[in-house]
This record gives C-alpha cells, sequence and structure tokens, in this order.
C-alpha cells in the first residue's frame, strides 16, 4: 500500500507518469449519454460535452466527445440525464443577503411546516442569535393554512430567541422574545409609515406593520460580522448552487456598504468564489442635494475591472428613490420634478457610457422613464449602451418598441411567486398580465428572466421558469396569463441574461467557447409535466467545468 506521507516522491513520480499518460491535447471533463440542452440559436440537443480549462471545447455524440479524453480525462456518464446551461438570474439582491444567516421558506407549502423549520432553528440559536426569515414567502403559500404565525405560537416555539418572521415587505412577526430584544413595549411609538399592532386591551400582538414597521424591525436584528458574514457567503453561494444559480446580476438594494462587496469580492481573488456575479452601483438620493453628492462620484466609476467571476458593470436598480414604485401600490405616475432629477444622474452616465438598469414597474411611470430617455437620447445617444429596466410589471406594446428603438433590454422578474394574491387584490384583473410575459417575448425585445429576491419572493429559480410557463404562484394559485413556452423561459434564465449581464461571449449556453456553466438535472426540463417544472433540482452543478455541488454531499 503506497504511503501518503512519501507525498513528494510519491507526487513526483505520479505526475511524471500523468504527463506520459494525459497529453496537453487531451481535454480535462467530457460528459457523456446525456441529454444536453444546449441552448444556442437553433435550441441544439446533443448527447455530449468536452471541457478544458473551464471552457467547452466540444459538443457533439459520445462518441465523437469520448475520442477526445485519454486515461487523465475526468469521465463524467450522465446515464441519459438532462443538463442545461446554468441558470443566470439577471436581478437580485443576494450580495446583501449574506449579512444575515436567515431561515428562508423557499418554496416551503405548509404552515406546518415552516413552523417546524423556525423551531428546529430555535433550538439550535446561541444565546443572542436571532431566528429570522426576511420575506420571501406569502401567507397564501401554504395550502394547509393560508395564515402567519401568532404572538402565542411562536413563544411556544421559542420562549427565549428572539424571532422575526417577515412577509414581504408588508408586515412581520414577532415573539415575545422578539420584542424584547427589539425594545418594543406598549408603549413604543409607532414607526413612520409604519404600526406596531394591539389588541383590543392594548396588548401587543406581535405584528409589526407596513414597509416602515418592516425597515424598523429589520433594523434590530443583529448583522453578521465580517468574518461570520465571509462564512455566510460560501454558505449562500452553496445553497444558490444547490437551487441551480450559477450567475448573476446583483441590483444592490437599501443600507448597501462596501463591507457588503468584500466576501464576494475576497472569494473571488482566491479562486473559490463558485458562482458568477457582475453588480451594479446602487445609490438612493431622494433630495436633489442628494444627487449632488452622487454626480460627483460619477467621473471616478470605472466598470469592467474585475474578472468573469466578479465585476462590477455600471448603476441601478434605483436612481432617485421619490420615483422607486412599489408593487403593491396603484400609481398613475411620478412627479416630473423627480423625473428631472433622475435625469440629471442619467445623463451623467450616458456621458461616460455606463450601463444603467433602472426600477419601473406602472404604465404611466414607464412612459415618463422613456420620454426621459428619448430627451437625454437626442443629447447623449444611449443606443449602444445597453441600458435595461426592471419589472416592467405594466409595460404595453407601444412602450417595448419605444424600449426596442433606444437598445435597451427588459428583466421581468417572478415577485407574483409570492405576491400573486396580494397583486389582484390592489390591481384587480390588470394583475393577469403583470407581468406580461407572452406580450414581451412576442416583442422580439431582448429580455431575461430573474427573481429580485430575496425580500419580494423566493430564490428558487425553477420556481421562476415554472411561473413564467404556468402562471401559477407557490401554493398552486393561477395568477397570470401571459404564459410562455419552456424553450422561451429556458432561452430569458440563460443565454439573454449573459447578453444583459455582459456576459454572452462567454455564458448562457452550452456551445464552444463558452464556460462550462451547467446543471445536471434530476428529471427532464423538457418534458416533465409543467406544474412539477418548480420542483426541478440540480443534482450536479458546474463553474467553469468546477463541481460547485453535488447531491448528497
Ligand atoms: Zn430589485
Amino acid at each position: 500500500m503506497l504511503n501518503i506521507s512519501n507525498k513528494p516522491l510519491f507526487l513526483l513520480i505520479f505526475f511524471s507518469a500523468f504527463l506520459s499518460t494525459h497529453s496537453a491535447l487531451a481535454v480535462d471533463t467530457i460528459l457523456v449519454n446525456g441529454k444536453i440542452i444546449t441552448v444556442d440559436d437553433r435550441f441544439t440537443i446533443v448527447q455530449a460535452l468536452a471541457i478544458k480549462n473551464q471552457r467547452i471545447v466540444a459538443a457533439g455524440s459520445s462518441g465523437e466527445i469520448r475520442k477526445l479524453a485519454d486515461s487523465g480525462t475526468t469521465v463524467i456518464d450522465l446515464q441519459g440525464r438532462t443538463v442545461i446551461p446554468g441558470l443566470i438570474d439577471n436581478h437580485s439582491h443576494w450580495i446583501r443577503a449574506a449579512e444575515h444567516d436567515e431561515l428562508r421558506f423557499d418554496g416551503v407549502t405548509s404552515r406546518a411546516q415552516a413552523l417546524q423549520m423556525l423551531a428546529t432553528r430555535a433550538r439550535m440559536a446561541k444565546p443572542g442569535e436571532w431566528v429570522s426569515v426576511l420575506g420571501g414567502w406569502s401567507e397564501e403559500q401554504f395550502t394547509d393554512a393560508p395564515r402567519g404565525f401568532p404572538l402565542a405560537e411562536l413563544d411556544s416555539i421559542a420562549p427565549d430567541t428572539p424571532v422575526a418572521v417577515q412577509s414581504i415587505y408588508n408586515h412581520v412577526y414577532l415573539n415575545s422574545a422578539g420584542l424584547r430584544a427589539a425594545k418594543i413595549d406598549e408603549t413604543t411609538p409607532n414607526p413612520p409609515n409604519g404600526t406596531i399592532e394591539k389588541d383590543a386591551s392594548g396588548k401587543l400582538t406581535g405584528v409589526v406593520r407596513g414597509a416602515g414597521g418592516v425597515a424598523f424591525v429589520a433594523g434590530k436584528v443583529p448583522k453578521l460580522e465580517a468574518e461570520a458574514r465571509a462564512i455566510n457567503a460560501r454558505k449562500l453561494v452553496t445553497y444558490l448552487n444547490s437551487l441551480g444559480i450559477t450567475a448573476w446580476g446583483d441590483a444592490g438594494g437599501r443600507g448597501m456598504t462596501a463591507g457588503h462587496y468584500e466576501p464576494y469580492r475576497q472569494l473571488a481573488d482566491k479562486g473559490e468564489l463558485n458562482v458568477r456575479v457582475f453588480w451594479t452601483t446602487i445609490r438612493q438620493p431622494a433630495t436633489p442635494e442628494q444627487v449632488d453628492k452622487v454626480l460627483a462620484e460619477i467621473p471616478a466609476l470605472k466598470p469592467f475591472q474585475g474578472n468573469d467571476y466578479f465585476d462590477h458593470i455600471g448603476w441601478g436598480e434605483s436612481v432617485y428613490s421619490p420615483i422607486t414604485t412599489q408593487l403593491l401600490r396603484v400609481q398613475k405616475e411620478v412627479k416630473p420634478d423627480d423625473i428631472a432629477q433622475m435625469v440629471r444622474i442619467a445623463s451623467a452616465l450616458a456621458q461616460r457610457g455606463i450601463y444603467l438598469n433602472s426600477h419601473v414597474e406602472m404604465n404611466g411611470p414607464i412612459d415618463q422613464f422613456l420620454a426621459a430617455y428619448e430627451d437625454l437620447n437626442k443629447v447623449t445617444p444611449i443606443k449602444a449602451l445597453r441600458w435595461s429596466f426592471s419589472h416592467l410589471d405594466q409595460i404595453d406594446d407601444q412602450q417595448l418598441l419605444r424600449m426596442k428603438r433606444l437598445g435597451m433590454t427588459a428583466q421581468i422578474h417572478s415577485r407574483p411567486l409570492i405576491q400573486g394574491v396580494l397583486m389582484h387584490r390592489v390591481h384587480g384583473d390588470k394583475a393577469w398580465d403583470m407581468p406580461p410575459f407572452r406580450r414581451i417575448q412576442d416583442s422580439g425585445i431582448l429580455w431575461g428572466l430573474g427573481s429580485d429576491a430575496t425580500a419580494v419572493t423566493t430564490s428558487n429559480p425553477f420556481y421562476t421558469l415554472g411561473f413564467a410557463i404556468t402562471g401559477k404562484m407557490v401554493g398552486g394559485h393561477h395568477v397570470n396569463r401571459q404564459s410562455i413556452t419552456r424553450e422561451e423561459a429556458l432561452i430569458a434564465h440563460t443565454r439573454s441574461n449573459a447578453f444583459i449581464l455582459f456576459q454572452e461571449g462567454n455564458l448562457g449556453s452550452l456551445q464552444k467557447g463558452k464556460y462550462a456553466d451547467l446543471l445536471v438535472l434530476d428529471k427532464d426540463y423538457l418534458t416533465i409535466p409543467a406544474d412539477n417544472i418548480k420542483d426541478l433540482k440540480p443534482v450536479m452543478t458546474m463553474v467553469g467545468g468546477k463541481i460547485v455541488y453535488k447531491a448528497g454531499q
């Protein structure tokens, strides 16, 4: 039996033998006997792939690809399994998410199970630690009991550990330990734009309502320190790999600091970041004076100084806070003066040739943004900058045409997955077409699918695909009638997003020259019943030809 301690000698012998048998021409890895959906322009399906130096060097039949291997090549027999390109989310807030080691109810459709998960976490919690669920679910997703978490129930499963269960940005359920830790009692004044709920006798119910209330409580939940955050970022990336995510566009978020980016930058610098992150600068000025400050930053801005794992690509998603609409609010228009403030920033970015991704949802404000961009384009052409709008829940045909004329792309998201029922309550029948996937697909504009996770929807891309194809939210309610085909949805969640994130040469399809970012699936994406697409899971995830996740390991 060879003794490992002789490692240096052993390694020397091994390498010379290896080199003699693994010629420079041979490939590193081959995947054979699969149903590989390449998502190339002709949506070709092949049996096998060959990978060398992180990239695909050949695609074809198993027989052809086997010829490229030698004894040093890793051979993965797919045994007929389906493979798709790694799923790219064009718009999420996962960089910020690493600040909390939160519990997630992604795809949990049983309230009893959710309660069990909370109880388990509470039992494992160290002194001073909170159990927090910061959005990403809604009461409607619980098919057994579509309701929240009363104070007494949370107290029974977590008598001493603070618990905060936030539902989207609408309200949050706390237990008594959480109220104590947040220093909330019957005398605590309501936060701005929020309500600390009391019952008829004036006693706290444990519920805090409104966006202001949610922000007030979220501010009380301790954030992880730098070291713990770095560990959590790694854990989060593995979780995302297990869901099928291999790359995302990060749209920043409220309260972001340079410290939020560090864990990912450090992992990338060490070659240990198992996902690709392309982020935009987030600033949320709310007054003309604050716009002045932001404008001072733009001359020095220099995107694209990173690498294919971690790179800064531009600006967004919000530009001027007062014009940031909300999905669960009817809003016909925003103030023209506020649009003018947004244009000050957009114009400065256009002059620097910098990419801008703007959050805009409702029909009226979309018109206002487009009119502003069309005017700006007459002075400083923006057509070549690939600017993008995010969400576009109420976009119409005419507006899509105007976007195309400006060379813009559209980023469309699965927020109705958990907000569908609420959207119908607020917008009535209009909600059936929010967002209008079918209309957008038929317009021919380049558009991509994403989530906008973590607070306003689930993080699971297969839920996003399932929703775009079936119109059903978590829990099964049918809420959207703008369905697209499986092929259209997959292209929108891979190849099109690669273009949106300036990575069309590297990502988005399993073709020669592209990075080997792929998912080996547990079932076949093209033939599984549409309602089960949401339940698809990778058995293996690869990024750059490296296995970053394997089910059961
Ligand atoms: Zn967003």
